[in-house]
């Protein structure tokens, strides 16, 4: 069974004028789809192939000798997460048991937008910020290239692609202005909410 590029979870023009839909017909249907047919290529006939994508991931991260399998099964689950962690007229603040444990982990909400931003701004190069739940407390983390969450065993809860393919289009150089729009106009709550409630 091969792994399947999974369809955005709304418009191409759903986040406009945030994101724009060239950037998801690049980033999405090439991007995305690009790292879903190598990851196949690269597992066909091998034991990695009836595994799920989680599993593919564990059991490649820091084998040097399935570095390729890794970097792509990684960034095929990156990518489906991130078009999860946003959704049209997004941003605002959260409720609930999540609004409380990032006032417990960060103090307040404007913290916590404030670290995850510069989590996302400092990242040198390509990689993701992270919302992940780490032994029960919420941390914001970065991670380089395709490494993610799954990989170190901690359970993500949001995210955003800080690769510039991720931004160039709508936003050019500007990583910090798209990463406050990403804050302010596009994350999605819900989802976060409901990935903690999976934990
Ligand atoms: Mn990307």
């Amino acid at each position: 069974m091969a792994f399947e590029l999974t369809a955005l979870p709304y418009d191409y023009n759903a986040l406009v004028p945030f994101m724009s839909p060239q950037t998801f017909e690049f980033h999405h249907d090439k991007h995305h789809a690009g790292y879903v047919t190598n990851l196949n290529k690269m597992v066909q006939d091998t034991e990695l192939a009836d595994k799920s994508l989680e599993e593919v991931i564990q059991a490649t991260f820091k084998d040097p000798a399935k570095a390729g399998v890794f970097n792509n099964a990684a960034q095929v689950w990156n990518h489906t997460f991130y078009w999860n962690s946003m959704k049209p007229s997004g941003g605002g603040t959260p409720t609930g048991p999540i609004a409380d444990l990032i006032n417990t982990a960060f103090g307040s909400f404007e913290k916590f937008k404030e670290e995850f931003k510069n989590a996302g701004v400092t990242q040198f190069g390509s990689g993701w910020a992270w919302l992940i739940l780490d032994n029960g407390t919420l941390k914001v983390t970065k991670t380089s290239n395709a490494e993610n969450p799954i990989a170190h065993g901690q359970k993500a809860l949001l995210t955003m692609d800080v690769w510039e393919h991720a931004y160039y289009l709508d936003y050019q150089n500007r990583r910090p202005d798209f990463a406050q729009a990403f804050l302010d106009h596009m994350v999605n709550w819900d989802f976060a909410a409901q990935n903690l409630a999976a934990a």
